[in-house]
């Protein structure tokens, strides 16, 4: 449980300023406490290797900023991933010439929002690559090893990263290491109870006493299986069967070793598992080169434990081996006080150039009732998610991280501001109410309720008096659109396209028969809700809930479910403003 804190809601910044007021020696705040910076970047011609997710993961992400290892750590909220233009924000900062690889694990959110700084760095002629840290073994079969998610074992990746890039190697270079590194890496972990989020009631899952999840997630996601505590000597051995069964094609006998506590477990207990882990691996014919035991990536204060394995070879152990100086890890290595650091380059260039505000709105149009009334729903939506934020961070806490109540009110909140006091039509109220919500809520659902609320005003013409029910027709199935093109989802996946996917059929099929805007709102409502209904004997197959399978049944989708509420608000609001 977390005890100490002011405003939940202030948890993050407060966090990073007392982290950066400790460790100045290491790194500086990045713009707008959207991370960490390492003190020596920017470095001309130096690859940026930017990491990052959200936080409640400490020392991953930001205590790993320093010399030879991160450049930068972008820093979402508890379990959160951070919005896509923090990480556009942090890594323009930490840019030095020779571009940019982001390595972070594999969660959809963080893909969504890593990816689309990538694209925008692109756009700017920035050279940006992505490696996803796969290392969980048992969130995927090996055949769908690409769909792992990332936990302990992106420490590794990370370091190699780090000491890649600090040697002076290209981007392509960093880029083909780091991918190596990722694909000889392997973790299995164990829980013996949950966690809770700062200021939230409840743990995000309870494991009952004498028994513990194996194959959990690090953001409380439950495990793939429950059993019947063992032995430390036994849970070592079903930690290294787990992961030898699946060793990396042609490895050699050298391994590094990562025992990771994650969040509650004592370091002692550690050492008691270390015991039986070592024995197992040399009872294997495994050559352990400098085990580490600690926390690398937590889980708040979960009680559990996972075990990682790096194959290492001649190239990839250089890189291990390396000197690496940062708040939570440093080794000094053979190369230390050969070359001297390259120097950085002022703050302010990058700085200066990246804190412009993000595709400003030039257009002018005729505003008229249909942006009074876009304005209105989008306040009632916040109002409506307010009053059910419990209850969808309980369901998103089910088969997820819990965040869900939290990011969507924090969304709509920060879209509200973002329309406050502007006069403008329907169009550029819900452009600018998406771009808001995109910025500010972070997670998977950021990416896609900015992006659906960006699509759907971009369908609207620009003078309001030219909108009619065909035209939000339209403007829903783009909505829809985007939804199912950024999250690779289809109705059916147990997403929030399975509310919206029959919504937006019944609403055209209204506006066909003649309805007006209201008429055919409110005739559409009762096919979301149904939808929504539907997500609960589904099977997850997009999202956080996916890895969980089959045990991600019998639950709603907290997607499913908040897109409800929202229809619903909007419904209610454009009834009120009925000349639309
Ligand atoms: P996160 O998984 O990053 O914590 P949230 O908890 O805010 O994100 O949102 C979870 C919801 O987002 C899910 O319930 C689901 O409806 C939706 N979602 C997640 N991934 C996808 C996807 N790839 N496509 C469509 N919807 C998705
Ligand atoms: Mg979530």
């Amino acid at each position: 449980m977390t005890r100490m804190f002011n405003d939940p809601r202030a948890f993050k910044e407060e966090m990073i300023d007392g982290f950066v007021a400790a460790y100045g020696r290491y790194v500086r705040q990045a713009p707008g406490a959207s991370g960490v910076i390492s003190v020596d970047t920017p470095a001309p011609g130096r690859v940026a290797v930017v990491i990052g997710g959200g936080s409640g993961h400490y020392p991953a992400f930001y205590g790993l900023v320093g010399r030879g290892l991160a450049s930068a750590a972008v820093i979402g909220d508890v379990f959160t991933s951070p919005p896509g233009e923090h990480v556009y924000r942090v890594a323009r900062a930490a840019e030095g010439g020779a571009g940019v690889l982001f390595t972070f694990g594999n969660y959809s959110g963080d893909v969504l929002n890593f990816g689309m700084a990538e694209s925008r760095l692109r756009s700017e002629g920035i050279d940006a690559r992505t490696i996803l840290v796969t290392d969980d073994v048992l969130s995927a079969p090996p055949a769908e090893a690409e769909k792992r998610r990332g936990i302990a074992g992106g420490f590794y990746v990370f370091k190699t990263a780090g000491a890649s890039a600090a040697r002076g190697d290209d981007l392509a270079t960093v880029e083909t290491l780091t991918r190596r590194a990722n694909a000889q890496v392997r973790t299995v972990g164990v829980a013996f109870a949950g966690c809770t989020i700062p200021g939230q009631p409840e743990p995000l899952f309870t494991v009952d006493p004498g028994r513990m999840e194996v194959g959990l997630g690090i953001h409380g996601e439950p495990g793939v299986r429950t059993m019947e505590r063992l032995p430390a000597r036994e849970i070592a051995k079903l930690l290294v069967d787990a992961i030898i069964a699946e060793a990396p094609e042609g490895a050699g006998g050298r391994v590094a070793v990562l025992v990771n506590g994650l969040g509650s477990t004592k370091y002692e207990e550690l050492f008691v598992l270390y015991r039986g882990v070592a024995a197992l691996l040399r009872g294997a014919g495994l050559d352990i080169h400098e085990p580490i035991i600690g926390e690398f990536v937590t889980a708040l204060d979960m009680a559990g434990c996972s075990l990682t394995l790096f194959w290492l070879d001649d190239e990839l152990q250089a890189l291990h081996d390396a000197t690496a100086v940062s708040p939570a890890y440093t080794r000094i290595g053979e190369d230390a006080g050969s070359a001297a650091p390259p120097a950085p380059v002022p703050a302010s260039r990058n700085e200066a150039a990246s804190s412009g505000p993000t595709g400003s709105e030039v257009e002018s149009g005729r505003p008229g009732p249909a942006g009074v009334a876009v304005r209105a729903a989008i306040s009632a939506a916040m109002r409506a998610l307010e009053a059910k934020e419990v209850e969808l961070g309980r369901l998103d806490a089910a088969a997820g991280d819990g965040d869900h109540g939290a990011g969507m009110v924090r969304g709509f909140t920060a879209a509200v501001a973002a329309v406050d006091g502007f006069g403008g039509g329907a169009r550029q109220s819900l452009r600018r109410a998406g771009a808001g919500f995109m910025d500010t809520a972070g997670g998977a659902s950021g990416a896609l309720v900015g992006g659906w609320l960006i699509a759907m005003g971009s369908a609207l013409p620009i003078d309001d008096d030219e909108i009619d029910v065909f035209f939000w027709a339209d403007a829903l199935a783009a909505g829809s659109t985007i939804i199912r093109r950024l999250g690779q989802s289809e109705p059916g996946d147990k997403t929030m396209l399975d509310t919206l996917e029959p919504f937006v059929q019944s609403f055209a099929a209204a506006a066909s028969g003649g309805a007006n805007v209201a008429a055919a709102w409110s005739a559409a409502l009762p096919a979301a809700e149904a939808g929504m209904r539907a997500t609960t004997e589904m099977v997850s197959r997009r999202g956080r809930a996916a890895r969980l399978g089959e045990r991600s049944r019998g639950s709603q989708d907290p997607g499913a479910t908040s897109i409800y509420h929202v229809l619903k608000a909007f419904g209610g609001a454009i009834r009120d403003n009925s000349d639309v």
